[in-house]
């Protein structure tokens, strides 16, 4: 059972790897990295006497059995020169990269670690130290196949370090590869555990093994054959293996209070077919001819198990009543119920790490971290759920390309990832071919199209619903842009404004001395800086005129300058609507009906929160005249108010990209859309200027064919 392979050299290594790995610049590397280990480890030798490198040789060569990458090839041979040839981590990154470097420095922490306890929860936070310490799973499958190779030549150290050896084996490193799935890593680490943690129940089972080996050989034989005539007869392609327990499963089941002939399922028999339905086909057609012991079948086809194994598994009395353990599996089954984890290695096309493949990775992780932690840290799981999980979602722009987002990322966090331009000039989003508002929390797998429209930009409300830094960044520097070119244009304005008024003539004034003196007093870089703080209302323009005019202000002037910047901020503090004779009232426009400039409205006095402005025939102020007094729009409100409309067609097909075209001729935002109806009604919502805008872009969509009606809800 176990290959010791002392006398493996490179050229063999290499053949193997040959049957797998094609590319001759990783075949090269991996070279590479045997030249540098072999010479590092050159003079050292192991405990049984061999040359060093034969060690790391044959954990590479472990690997090669489930097929690992050749970034995990390299890592194996180096996995031992940074601890004791020192090579540094900076050595291995130069020559090998970055990848190479994490693996080798993961293993490497780990093997520092010592492991060892007596109460099964710190043996769990053990593992979970483990587990965390490597950022990439390949990590522990090195360490794994390291482990293998040293518990194979275990003889060769003192006795007691033999048990402590074992003892951690089983604690620490099978539960590891039991949730990994990696079936066969971990049964060869616990026959060879028990072999030396407690030799005499190992070499007790041994020896009843060979003792009944001949008959159970025989009798395995001949119910191999019945059932294979069976699964011919009715023209099923299989294979059957017969197959033997491990001794430490036998000695498990004997710990639990079994004696050695109690243990029924000691014959065991493996199916493999091609394709799911014909598991069940085998299950079937063994069931009509053999009794199926009770409560023994189990279905991991259909539910597997949280390491992804799959099979059938049902326990049968063969010929002469013995009993017979059946398990029922596809070949693909077969290669994730041997290898796990590494499995995906086997069905990855090339080295693309499609979706799938990252996603399946992770999942595993996952599943696998989550059932060690099962009883015992809550807050760990929750954690690395989160990482793993609840963190970043996968979904597909329409030509399949994969776009990772954090979980609540929306369309427009999308859009800003595909492209800046994309996101400014989004109008609408459709997942999966259905309209979403942009608002719309995407999912892993959603296909998402984003309508773009050249003239639209964003919208400030968007700030609110991304989710990801980069599309607000995006967003904020749209405006940032917007605002400091306003500034800055109404800035220069306001100064020549101030300048003709007082009879100055504009060249004169900037000249450069002039410009210079009022940079240094503002502490300014440029006249940029200046109009952008002028257009703010930061700085005033008179000040401005002044500092250059007169060299010191009289008493008066100061007063008079705090009076002008008072005037000026009650002027930008002006109120939507005017209350006639009172001032500093707070006003509230009603969500109710979302009156705009241009409706007739009413004040509504609230008890305790300040005047709130309905339509005047909004039916919620129908029956309370005492309340109400009169109000009126401000004339310079250039704010804009939000509007419900429902828009009626007669289509079922997307008008939706008509609907916002028009709103995007008429300098209208949409902030939200709901299709209702099967796509025949539309409730948007808009922030409109005043109604003078909103008619005519009622009328717009109304020249939308196949229109029926548009309506502004004002409930
Ligand atoms: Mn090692």
């Amino acid at each position: 059972m176990t290959k010791i392979n002392e006398n493996l050299t490179f050229e063999t290594l290499m053949k193997k790897i040959k049957t797998y790995i094609t590319d001759q610049e990783k075949l090269e590397l991996i070279t590479q990295a045997y030249d540098l280990a072999n010479n590092k480890h050159y003079g050292q030798f192991r405990r049984s006497g061999e040359s060093y490198i034969t060690h790391p040789l044959n954990v590479a060569y472990i690997l090669t059995e489930i097929n690992a990458d050749y970034e995990t090839l390299c890592a194996a041979l180096l996995h031992d020169v940074v601890e004791d040839c020192n090579v540094t981590l900076e050595e291995i990154q130069e020559q090998f990269g970055d990848n190479i470097k994490i693996l080798v420095d993961g293993v490497t922490k780990i093997n520092k670690l010592s492991f060892g306890a007596e109460k099964e929860a710190e043996l769990a936070n053990q593992r979970k130290i483990l587990v965390g310490l490597a950022d990439d799973v390949r990590v522990i499958i090195v360490k794994l196949a390291d482990r293998l190779h040293n518990m194979r030549t275990l003889w060769a150290i003192p006795e007691p370090r033999q048990k402590a050896k074992a003892k951690e084996t089983l604690d620490i490193l099978v539960p590891i590869a039991h949730r990994l799935g990696m079936y066969k890593i971990k049964s060869e680490l616990e026959d060879l555990s028990l072999r030396y943690y407690k030799p005499e129940v190992y070499f007790g089972i041994v020896e009843r093994l060979n003792k009944t080996k001949q008959e159970r050989d025989k009798i395995v034989k001949e119910m191999l054959t019945s059932v294979s005539q069976l699964l011919d007869e009715n023209n099923i392609k299989h294979e059957i293996k017969g197959r033997a327990k491990s001794i430490y499963s036998i000695y498990n089941k004997m710990d639990k209070g079994k004696s050695f002939n109690d243990i029924y399922d000691l014959n065991a028999l493996r199916i493999f077919v091609n394709t799911i339905p014909e598991c069940y086909q085998v299950l079937g057609i063994i069931h009509s001819k053999y009794t199926p012991k009770p409560n023994r079948f189990k279905d991991y086809i259909a539910m597997p198990k949280s390491n992804m194994y799959q099979s059938l598994h049902t326990t049968i009395f063969g010929n002469n009543g013995y009993l017979f353990e059946i398990q029922i599996r596809t070949y693909k089954m077969d290669e994730i119920a041997e290898n796990g984890i590494a499995s995906h290695w086997s069905y990855k096309e090339g080295n693309k790490k499609t979706m799938q493949d990252i996603m399946e990775k992770k999942l595993f992780f996952f599943k696998s971290i989550m059932e060690l932690q099962e009883e015992n840290d809550q807050e760990f799981v929750e954690s690395v759920k989160q990482d793993v999980f609840e963190n970043t979602i996968y979904v597909f722009t329409p030509n399949g390309n994969v776009i990772e987002l954090p979980n609540g990322a929306t369309p427009l966090d999308f859009a800003y990832k595909v492209h800046t331009d994309v996101g400014n000039t989004t109008v609408g989003a459709l997942v999966n071919d259905n309209i979403v508002p942009l608002t719309y929390q995407l999912k892993t797998n959603d296909i998402v199209k984003i309508n773009t429209s050249k003239n639209s930009s964003p919208n400030r409300q968007w700030l609110n619903i991304v989710k990801t830094h980069q599309a607000k960044n995006k967003i904020k520097n749209y405006f940032n842009k917007i605002e400091k070119n306003e500034f800055i244009k109404k800035g220069e304005e306001a100064l020549i404004r101030e300048l003709k008024r007082k009879k100055i003539k504009e060249n004169e004034f900037l000249n450069e001395t002039n410009i210079e003196k009022i940079l240094t007093a503002y502490k300014l870089k440029n006249i940029e800086e200046l109009y952008t703080n002028i257009g703010s209302n930061k700085i005033v323009v008179g000040s401005i005129i002044n500092l250059i005019t007169k060299e010191e202000k009289t008493k008066e002037e100061i007063v008079l300058d705090k009076i002008q910047n008072k005037s000026l901020e009650k002027e930008n503090a002006k109120t939507d609507v005017i209350v006639e004779g009172i001032d500093n009232i707070k006003i509230n426009i009603s969500a109710c009906c979302n009156p705009i400039p241009g409706d007739n409205i009413m004040g509504y006095i609230t008890k305790g929160s300040g005047i709130s402005i309905h339509i005047d025939t909004c039916p919620n102020i129908r029956n309370a005249e005492e309340r109400l007094i009169d109000v009126h729009w401000n004339k310079t409100t250039t704010k804009r108010y939000p509007v419900n409309l429902l828009v009626t067609t007669n289509n079922t097909k997307n008008i939706l990209v008509d609907i916002i075209a028009k709103t995007t001729n008429n300098n209208i935002t949409v902030t939200s859309i709901n299709v209702l109806n099967e796509n025949t009604r539309y409730k948007l919502t808009i922030l409109v200027e005043n109604k003078e805008i909103l008619t005519k872009l009622i009328n717009d969509l109304n020249s939308i064919p196949d229109t029926i009606k548009i309506e502004r809800l004002m409930q």
